[in-house]
């Protein structure tokens, strides 16, 4: 018999880790102080260091940390109603969302095909006297092409913004995710490659003013208890999620150092010319949150079910994308070629940390046995 493979094994992935994560919960169970304390202190000091920023300010969660910044921005009278925001049309749907819950425009810009990035030239064509800004979203792992959006957001006074959900770790010409704009948004969910073990963000930043805005807004926008200087809102880090999210971060670069071994056996070895690999651009470090290969010729559900059928579990990023959901009726009539070429060809294969060598072999196997 084969063995199974799973997409992602999250108890795998945090068991490793038991005895240090059952310490830091008696830690905080000793404590007995829940929200905002040492740990999330301690975690908020550690992640802007390891980033490489000044400010590291914890949240409820990776949406809320796009949202907030967009928020602060208005706060500080910086954006307004109506204002546009150039993002990808490929990504997940909380980027959009954190625009247009803002009272913003979204507006999409088509990808770079081999990166599944945004493309420079594009978003340079799509800038108008409305754009404040753009929201750079670093898909699957792998950073932006940041330098030229650098350039034309200066260019064109816009605030360069990182969604750097899905890269906690990645590089850019030796820099971090996180510290390649003016802001940046982290999730921390369980099944990002930093995950917390429930629902956590952050923002980071090296914007003084724009992390005193935050600091508030994301605390009923108030700095000094019961003093509220904004209608802000409830999305704090607590300290439990906080202690754990700092046993995790401690080996991350050892995760995402095994997350490229994998992708570089999966590179060099699945070899079948149905199967499009995907490209880890020479700017900087990939950190394969996701491998997401392309079926092309309406190959991919069939693929996906050959795959289930052998045992193999896979995950499509995303089936639909923003423009096409209902949640976006008034998007729906746009026509983005790239964008939906890409949802309809896209699966992404097991990827982990704790993947066994027989599971990385199978896959390949798997892989290079599909037939049309
Ligand atoms: C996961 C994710 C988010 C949202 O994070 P949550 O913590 O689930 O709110 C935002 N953007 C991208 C690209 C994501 O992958």
């Amino acid at each position: 018999m084969s063995i199974p493979v799973k997409f992602l094994d999250l108890k795998g992935i945090n068991l490793q880790y038991e005895s240090e994560l059952i310490e830091a919960f008696h830690r905080v169970l000793h404590s007995g102080w829940f929200i905002k304390g040492k740990e999330l202190e301690q975690f908020e000091k550690d992640f802007a260091t390891y980033c490489g920023v000044k400010h590291c300010i914890g949240v409820a969660n990776g949406l809320d940390a796009l949202i907030l910044i967009i928020e602060a921005y208005k706060t500080m009278g910086i954006f307004k109603d109506g204002d546009e925001i150039i993002v990808p049309s490929n990504t997940y749907i909380a980027s959009v969302l954190a625009i247009s819950r803002n009272n913003l425009v979204p507006v999409l810009a088509e990808p770079d095909e081999a990166t599944f990035n945004l493309d420079p030239l594009e978003v340079e064509r799509l800038i108008t006297p409305r754009t404040r800004a753009v929201l750079a979203v670093h898909l699957y792992g792998q950073t932006a092409d940041m330098s030229p959006l650098k350039d034309i957001c200066a260019n064109h006074h816009l605030k360069l913004i990182e969604d750097a959900a899905q890269s906690q770790g990645a590089k850019y010409k030796g820099i971090r995710a996180g510290a390649l704009g003016d802001a940046a948004g982290f999730s921390f969910y369980p099944g990002k490659n930093l995950g917390a073990l429930g629902d956590a963000g952050a923002i980071t930043t090296n914007d003084d003013q724009l992390a005193e805005v935050i600091l508030a807004l994301h605390n009923y926008g108030s700095k000094v208890k019961y003093e509220n200087l904004y209608p802000g809102v409830n999305s704090r880090l607590d300290e439990l999620q906080a202690a754990l999210l700092g046993v995790k971060l401690s080996h991350l670069d050892d995760e995402n150092a095994k997350r490229n071994l994998v992708a570089q056996q999966y590179l060099a070895e699945i070899c079948n010319p149905l199967i499009q690999l995907p490209v880890a651009a020479s700017y900087g470090e990939h950190i394969w949150h996701i491998f997401a290969i392309r079926l092309k010729n309406g190959l991919r559900d069939r693929f996906k079910d050959y795959l289930a059928d052998q045992g193999v579990q896979t995950v499509v990023h995303y089936p639909i994308p923003p423009h096409k959901q209902q949640a976006y009726k008034e998007l729906n009539h746009l026509v983005y070629p790239v964008s939906e070429a890409i949802h309809n060809d896209v699966i992404s294969l097991p990827m982990s940390p704790v993947m066994l060598p027989e599971e990385i072999k199978r896959v390949i196997q798997v892989c290079n046995d599909f037939q049309n």
